[in-house]
């Protein structure tokens, strides 16, 4: 409680001036302050369920945009994150190190088989540092004329500049920021899908590019097996394969942004392993943390860490103010403790069989293109794009939390729920699109 004589206490109530400053002060994600979208105000969330400050329940589809994987006030992160606080909340990681941050690593190293980790504060940011550990990297070897970064259309991988250099390029924000954004190079998106027969022209503009351009890139960037963002395409895992081996052939890194797709979500503990192969750099975020703390970590192999240590710099050039943030490293240790102590690989194949089973009739419905699921990912992909207006609060009035957008309703539950509320989830997602709430 603050004992600010210039503001009231905040009591856990929401008032409707507050819902008014709301919508005057506040920016949302990709929100206009001259029209803002509703919002609704919520007061708690345990397990998979949101109680909104009105006191409706809703069954959470989204794991807050793929990161609570264990549900929503779990009591192990709570006292993981309590235990912390009581000893050190942050520290500054210049000159200073702790046991959060080494227990941490040594986790990522064992479980990813990379070898340098470095913790940043957001997924973007994530993404900026393998950017510029892929630059570096290139500058060090004697290769300076490497600089760009080779990326697959219908990619997402951030909102910050360095990021929203390598999102698809025509769906993205470039032409918002054109002549601004570093000019990067791109490639059609993988077309054969995950389960289908593998097609070898699939990889062909890929190699082309690398055959034409190799001695100006520095790295391929890539959403392993499923593009998030920019589709929630699920594409096949020999494309990765190939895509490894030309990058060895052409002399460019493999970046892996495994930031949605880490820690479970596809089926495999990353993404990379549908393809049996490694990245160069990889990048880990959003379910790190259990959703509990902003945490991302870039992860690096020993030759392309020493490379960059050996160049002109002699070091790294990155270091947030909050890296390896005591609590986010602390709760981040817990939770994928959790995950390993779970039988999260049949979790996700029960929640896979839920998904499948409950979307199926949903591509029986006028409007709907595709359905399609992978691991504890479902995807009903519309014709057109959805009216927001209609089709968020028709699925809030079902007693459900999903968050569409463009073509697309999807969700990605926690791993722990159950299947009746898995069933209701689905069922309200089907119910909302046969009443036309699109
Ligand atoms: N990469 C991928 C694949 C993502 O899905 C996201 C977030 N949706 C990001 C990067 C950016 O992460 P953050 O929002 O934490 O900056």
């Amino acid at each position: 409680m603050s004992d600010s004589p210039l503001f009231p206490p905040l009591t856990g109530q929401i008032s409707a001036a507050d819902l008014r400053f709301d919508r005057e002060h506040l920016w949302h994600p990709y929100s206009s302050m001259t029209e803002p979208a509703q919002v609704w105000p919520v007061a708690s969330a345990s397990g998979t369920t949101l109680t909104l400050a009105d006191g409706r329940r809703l069954i959470d589809g989204m794991s807050s945009w793929w990161c609570a994987v264990h549900g929503y006030n779990h009591p192990r992160l709570n006292a993981a994150l309590a235990q912390q606080c009581a000893a050190m909340s942050h520290v500054m990681f210049g000159g200073l190190t702790h046991e959060p941050a080494i227990a941490l690593a040594q986790r990522l190293v064992a479980l990813t088989a990379m070898d340098k980790v470095f913790l940043a504060d957001s997924g973007s940011v994530a993404v900026e540092v393998a950017i510029k550990m892929a630059l570096q990297y290139q500058q060090a070897r004697g290769k300076p004329g490497k600089q760009r970064i080779l990326a697959l259309e219908r990619g997402y991988h951030g909102d910050t500049l360095g990021a929203m250099s390598v999102c698809d390029p025509t769906r993205g924000m470039h032409q918002l920021f054109a002549g601004v954004l570093p000019q990067q190079l791109f490639v059609p998106a993988p077309q054969v899908r995950f389960g289908e027969q593998w097609d070898a022209c699939d990889i062909e503009p890929l190699q082309q590019m690398l055959a034409a351009h190799h001695d100006e890139i520095a790295a391929l960037i890539v959403e392993p097996v499923v593009q998030g963002a920019g589709g929630m395409r699920f594409y096949h895992p020999q494309y990765l394969r190939e895509a490894r081996a030309l990058c060895d052939q052409y002399d460019v890194l493999l970046i892996a942004d495994e930031i949605a797709t880490g820690f479970g979500r596809t089926g495999k503990l990353f993404a990379c392993e549908w393809a049996g192969i490694g990245a160069d750099i990889l990048c880990l975020g959003k379910a790190l943390t259990g959703g509990y703390m902003t945490l991302a970590a870039t992860l690096t192999t020993s030759a392309v860490a020493e490379t960059i240590s050996r160049g002109a710099a002699g070091c790294f050039m990155h270091g947030p103010t909050f890296m390896a943030n005591p609590l986010a490293c602390r709760v981040a240790c817990e939770s994928i403790d959790l995950l390993l102590e779970s039988d999260w690989a049949a979790q996700v194949s029960r929640l896979q069989r839920g998904l499948s089973q409950g979307l199926a009739v949903a591509r029986t419905l006028d409007g709907v293109a595709d359905v399609r699921v992978l691991g504890a990912i479902g995807v009903v992909e519309m014709e057109r794009p959805v009216n927001m207006k209609l089709l968020q609060p028709a699925c809030v009035d079902r007693g459900i939390w999903v968050r569409p957008f463009g073509t697309l309703l999807y969700v990605m539950p926690p791993f722990v729920m159950t299947d009746d509320d898995l069933a209701d989830l689905t069922a309200a997602m089907v119910d909302a699109l046969a009443c036309g709430a699109f």
